[in-house]
């Protein structure tokens, strides 16, 4: 009898057992499919008496189909699976799913028909047509695909294939990537750097779990020196893994990339087409692809021979994720290199207070870069006081930022405005009777966004066109903008500098690659003077002629009673100060307050990184914070408020009473009405020491609830 546990792919069943017909040969990790009812599914076989599976007589075991045509996972994988299932109480399908990208990259033929413009023309134009072909250029996918991007429906782009207007192209799915060459661009290092580098070159060769920090200031090159750990797991035959928090920044990076290693890396994020994932994910599997740069899910792909994994930007909070499985892509690369016994850099200039407390500890390996590249200087940062020296009535730009503008526009030197809110600005109100439009699914104000004549809901979506009157009191023409966004500081600063070219730098506006790396391009080629814009641009951008930040509202970030609040203002400041003065022109950071006293803007304008390091630490040994003690947050919804209120009372009544956990709550979560789902959220603080998950699991395990009830464990949770 031969008999196997698998884990499979769309079950929240757990794993399950399975008979392997004679003749066919699985190994453990091998990817199969078999039957679940009526249905066939995906399954991954595990290793014996790793995870319990419901034991089902021998006689009853239904047979495996087949065995994929890939490589077994590789065993760390295997268990990195169980780590983040285990972790974050997620269940290890949903994890699975991730390793096999919901196995879209197994489905499919390994060819397939792309299509793309032949130079032919169409018989009639039609608006339609004329809107496809202008955004035809230069593309080519399949039908389904091309439809989503010029925004016509497949019906019109067949009627263009039928003139001969497209024409189809066989593409092999499979087909290899350019192979990037380590020797193509060698920079020569400073002193600094190649100290540096020389500690990874040594990691990498001597393989073994070696997690570093990599902590440098802005404009130090720690991407040149990442470059170099690359390079020597190139050598030896090794993939590389790079994690990016953001396609804007992956535009910019692969660009350097190019011009280190002479061709383009695989790439892999959410917004890939379903051949491109399936042509990485084998390339990936196989060994094939050489260096792939990611976003946080690259972390579960089942490289063949995985030598280094780089987490750039590693104090960004996007590495966490925010729905299925909540886990911090940070700490996931940690366990990978740990399974996988190879070395982790994480390069930060503004590290996360975790991750500098385990270099301190000395389980991290720091390493630093303390000047940046060519004798450029930090920029000198100094504040505003709003309280002393205010903007002009509905103006955000205070006279002394203005100057200073004004004076880099006369030495056509380049500025950034930064300012954490997208739109125009983040409340509209009735000027008659006070009414402010809210997002019916959430507790949110709409947002107006005025150059693309809407009032959107940054949490689920939800868009309306600004309405001609008031809801409520019918008044015309009666809606005003409070507050400012940042399409209203780009038309402020439109009206004090007419001449000046101002570009909006958001998700709104750089949400595709192309539009990315065009701003990139533009930026760099100085056809842009002023940027406004969100965090977006606070980070990971080389911009030479830039020698002014702005600061507009510094405060922002402050409000609210998060206990990582302070950090983040922190990290989100320094990181778009780094942005000023990176080639030869000195730079100059304003930062806009009304609390030029709080601990975090004296410790930035002092450019005392360690003041501030230290005040936070205290904070958060006092209120038992990471590191000091674990945070966990349970989250309870339903589309019925009551219904989600006397479920999180329920379980908050059956609260384990511990010694080393204590739990509050419940109380409506910060986002009390999201997507149409009333959420209540209870708050467990641990103990360093304390078994947290197993304690969660065993409480939330005991209660049987309704579908209509959601219950969502978030393992160290970015706000708290
Ligand atoms: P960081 O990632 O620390 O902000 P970068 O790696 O982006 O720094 O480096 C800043 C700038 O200095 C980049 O334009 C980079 O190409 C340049 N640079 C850094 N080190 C070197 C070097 N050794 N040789 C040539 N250029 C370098
Ligand atoms: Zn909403």
């Amino acid at each position: 009898m031969n008999r196997v546990r698998l884990l499979v792919l769309n079950a929240a069943l757990g794993p399950l057992d399975y008979r392997v017909p004679d003749g066919m040969v699985v190994k453990p990790g091998s990817v199969v499919r078999a039957p679940l009812g009526p249905r066939e599914i995906f399954g991954i076989v595990w290793d014996e008496g790793r995870l319990d599976a419901n034991s089902v007589p021998d006689s009853k075991l239904r047979p495996i189909f087949g065995v994929l045509p890939v490589p077994p996972l590789p065993d760390e994988l295997r268990r990195l699976v169980e780590w983040t299932a285990d972790y974050y109480c997620a269940s290890p399908a949903a994890v699975a799913r991730m390793v096999l990208s919901s196995g879209g990259a197994l489905k499919g033929p390994a060819t397939m028909t792309e299509y793309r413009l032949s130079g032919a023309e169409p018989e009639r134009m039609t608006a339609q047509r004329e809107q496809a072909m202008d955004r035809l250029q230069g593309e080519q996918a399949t039908l389904r695909e091309l439809a989503a991007l010029t925004g016509v429906s497949e019906g019109v782009l067949r009627g263009l294939v039928n003139q001969g207007v497209l024409e189809p192209v066989a593409v092999d799915c499979d087909r290899p990537f350019p192979r990037a060459d380590s020797l193509y661009a060698v920079p020569v290092l400073n002193p600094e750097q190649q100290a540096v580098a020389d500690r990874f070159i040594a990691a990498v060769s001597d393989g073994g779990f070696t997690p570093f920090l990599l902590d440098g200031v802005t404009g130090s090159g720690k991407t040149e020196v990442y470059f170099e750990a690359m390079a020597a797991a190139l050598e030896r035959g090794k993939q590389v893994l790079v994690l990016l928090p953001e396609i804007a920044l992956t535009e910019a990076f692969l660009k350097r990339f190019e011009d280190r290693f002479g061709a383009a890396p695989v790439t892999w994020h959410s917004s890939l087409k379903s051949t491109e994932r399936r042509r990485a994910w084998r390339a990936i599997a196989s060994g094939e692809a050489q260096v792939v740069v990611g976003a946080r899910s690259a972390l579960f792909l089942p490289y063949a021979k995985l030598g280094l994994i780089v987490v750039d930007e590693a104090h960004e909070i996007s590495f966490k994720q925010d729905d299925g499985v909540r886990y911090n892509a940070r700490d996931v690369a940690i366990m990978r290199g740990r399974f996988a016994k190879i070395p982790v850099v994480l390069a930060s200039a503004t590290p996360a207070l975790e991750s500098l407390q385990m270099a301190e500890s000395g389980v991290y390996q720091r390493v630093e870069l303390s000047a940046r590249y060519g004798g450029a200087q930090l920029p000198a940062i100094s504040v505003v006081d709003l309280r002393n020296d205010p903007p002009p009535r509905g103006r955000w730009l205070a006279p002394k930022l203005v100057e200073q503008l004004e004076l880099r526009a006369e030495r056509g030197e380049q500025s950034l405005l930064f300012l954490n809110r997208r739109g125009y600005a983040p409340l509209t109100l009735c000027r008659h009777c006070g009414y402010r439009f809210q997002c019916p699914n959430c507790s949110a104000w709409l947002v107006e966004h005025r150059f693309s004549q809407r009032l959107a809901c940054h949490h689920c979506g939800h868009e309306t066109p600004p309405p001609p009157a008031c809801p409520e009191c019918g008044t015309q023409d009666c809606l005003v903008a409070c507050g400012p966004g940042v399409e209203r500081i780009a038309d402020e600063v439109a009206e004090l500098l007419p001449e000046a070219r101002v570009a909006v730098a958001t998700s709104d506006t750089l949400n595709t690659p192309e539009r990315a790396s065009d701003f990139i391009a533009m930026a760099q080629a100085k056809q842009i003077d002023v940027i406004v814009g969100t965090q977006l641009v606070t980070k990971g951008f080389h911009f030479p002629e830039l020698t002014l930040v702005g600061v507009v509202d510094a405060d922002l970030g402050l409000e609210g009673g998060d206990l990582r609040a302070a950090e983040r203002t922190y990290q989100q400041i320094a990181q778009v100060a780094g942005r000023a003065g990176r080639g030869t022109k000195p730079g100059e950071v304003l930062i806009q307050t009304r609390h030029p006293d709080a601990p975090v803007i004296t410790a930035l304008a002092a450019g005392d990184r360690d003041a501030f390091y230290a005040a936070e630490t205290e904070a958060r040994r006092e209120a038992g914070a990471p590191p000091f003690g674990r945070w966990a947050a349970i989250i309870v919804s339903s589309e019925d408020e009551a219904e989600a209120r006397d479920a999180a009372r329920a379980i908050g009544g059956k609260r384990p009473e511990l010694p080393d956990i204590a739990i509050l709550g419940p109380a409506p979560a910060p986002l009390a009405l999201l997507r149409g789902r009333y959420r209540y959220r209870l708050l467990v603080n641990a103990r360093r020491t304390a078994q947290l998950q197993d304690v969660i699991r065993e409480w939330l395990g005991a209660f049987q609830l309704p579908n209509s009830i959601r219950v969502s464990v978030d393992i160290d949770p970015y706000s708290f």
